[in-house]
């Protein structure tokens, strides 16, 4: 898309605002993006209809050009259309947790079975898998197979038992065992065929599951529509997983399958090996079908919030011995701005070997000060070193903020050292804020 949008872009570029008749052509663009990376015919009609009826109503944002604007439009609507957060798969009040795969044949949902099974026993969630696809010779032997593998046990009844039954048992033999969680594999058809749907049926009205998850090959297109679509009105799904995404596909489906159903996508696969599971993320999956770079996405994040003159003076400030609480807390509240902490740093080369364990650290650690300094008199902002000297300050603040006093001095102190840096640093150039994402 990012080459071929190149042309469209360019005209609008010389704009200075988005128009119904500028417009058109970046329109068409994405419209054959999309179509390009599979996603359903109807979905992509819906959806520029909302980007062209998004893009007029935008209000100009000032030193922004019209054609970043306007990716940066299509993109959010992307993530919106495909669920803002990444949705966990669901824990019934109640052990066990039932989970039932659904699915077309050669989908992936006997290895997405164990798949989910290691991840939950990697989350100290215990498992059981339970055999249900009698139909086909080696099913049963493959799931037990990828039971020892990850060391899940298997429930299963041979392949003369009726798969409802199979079903029935399995879950009751969780609930005596003190099983955390119960996933029942089932058997696909090569197309839709109402025999599998009708026992699909009948096992998820025995079963009761807490989540019915789609299984769905991103290779299948813009099939992926109305295979959702089928599923969904005659079972019912309360999520999706989405696999091979590891081939070239773009992963178009993430959109159709969100778009009909209204469910989450809640795991991908991305490899034939058990390991090979990931969240779903919808901002990456949208810059995957989109196929701009995540670097291109920083700088138009960094180019929409930063107003490089504002940026300037701030520099100097900072390098200077007036830096004090108020432009520290500008500064982090431009952070902010430009969207999640993890979501910019995970950007930037290098640093994305940041764990998501010390990237909530850091946003946490931004939140705190930004409590606290918003506990501060002006005076105390503008004269950091007031509350240097001043416990009764302090614990004023802390109880202000709802944190203790050592924590404001905390505060105090790791300012006075970054001040004392910065001013060092002299000559050296705007790094943001160093220091303040150390654990
Ligand atoms: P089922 O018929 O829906 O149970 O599908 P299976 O789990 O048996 O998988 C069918 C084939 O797809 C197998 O060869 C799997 O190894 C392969 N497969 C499943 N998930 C993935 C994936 O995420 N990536 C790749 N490359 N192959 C996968
Ligand atoms: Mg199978």
């Amino acid at each position: 898309l990012a080459d071929r949008l190149e042309g469209a872009w360019k005209k609008l570029r010389g704009q200075d605002k988005i128009s119904q008749s500028n417009i058109q052509d970046a329109l068409r663009e994405v419209r054959r993006a999309l179509l390009e990376a599979d996603v359903n015919l109807q979905v992509v009609k819906d959806f520029v209809t909302e980007v062209e009826t998004k893009a007029l109503g935008a209000e100009v944002i000032t030193g922004v050009r019209p054609d970043q604007q306007f990716i940066k439009i299509v993109h959010d609507e992307l993530v919106q259309v495909m669920g803002e957060e990444n949705v966990p798969l669901a824990q019934a009040d109640h052990s066990p947790t039932v989970v039932l795969m659904a699915g077309l044949q050669g989908t992936g949902k006997t290895t997405a079975t164990a798949k989910l099974a290691l991840h939950l026993r990697k989350l100290e969630r215990s498992c059981l898998m339970v055999a249900t696809d009698v139909y086909r010779p080696a099913a049963i032997d493959q799931l037990i197979t990828l039971g020892k593998q990850i060391d899940v046990p298997v429930f299963e009844l041979g392949s003369d038992a009726d798969p409802v039954e199979i079903a029935r048992q399995g879950v009751e033999r969780a609930k005596a065992e003190g099983v955390d969680t119960v996933i029942i594999d089932t058997a696909g058809r090569l197309q839709i065929d109402q025999d599998m749907m009708a026992e699909l049926a009948r096992i998820k009205e025995t079963v009761q599951p807490d989540e019915t998850l789609l299984v769905v090959d991103s290779m299948t297109g813009q099939e992926a529509a109305n295979l959702t679509r089928t599923f969904h009105e005659r079972i019912g799904i309360t999520g999706a997983i989405l696999t091979k995404l590891d081939g070239d596909s773009r992963g178009g489906a993430a959109l159709s399958v969100r778009h009909i159903s209204g469910a989450p996508i809640k795991f991908v696969g991305v490899g034939e090996k058990v390991e090979a599971l990931q969240p779903f993320y919808p901002d990456r999956m949208a810059s995957r079908i989109l196929g701009m770079g995540d670097v291109l996405t920083l700088v138009e994040k960094a180019q929409e919030e930063i107003d490089l003159a504002d940026a300037e003076k701030m520099q100097e400030k900072i390098l200077s011995a007036n830096f004090d609480f108020t432009d520290f807390l500008k500064q982090m509240r431009l952070l902010k701005n430009m969207g999640s902490l993890g979501g910019i740093i995970k950007l930037i080369p290098g640093m994305n070997k940041l764990t998501d364990d010390q990237l909530k650290h850091g946003e946490t650690q931004l939140k705190r000060c930004e409590a606290m300094i918003n506990s501060m008199t002006r005076q105390e902002r503008q004269n950091p070193d007031l509350l240097a000297s001043s416990p009764s300050r302090r614990r004023r603040i802390a109880s202000g903020a709802g944190y203790k006093e050592t924590d404001v001095s905390k505060l105090v102190s790791d300012f006075q050292r970054m001040r004392n840096m910065m001013q060092q640093m002299g000559q050296g150039q705007f790094a943001g804020m160093p220091g303040m994402f150390g654990g």
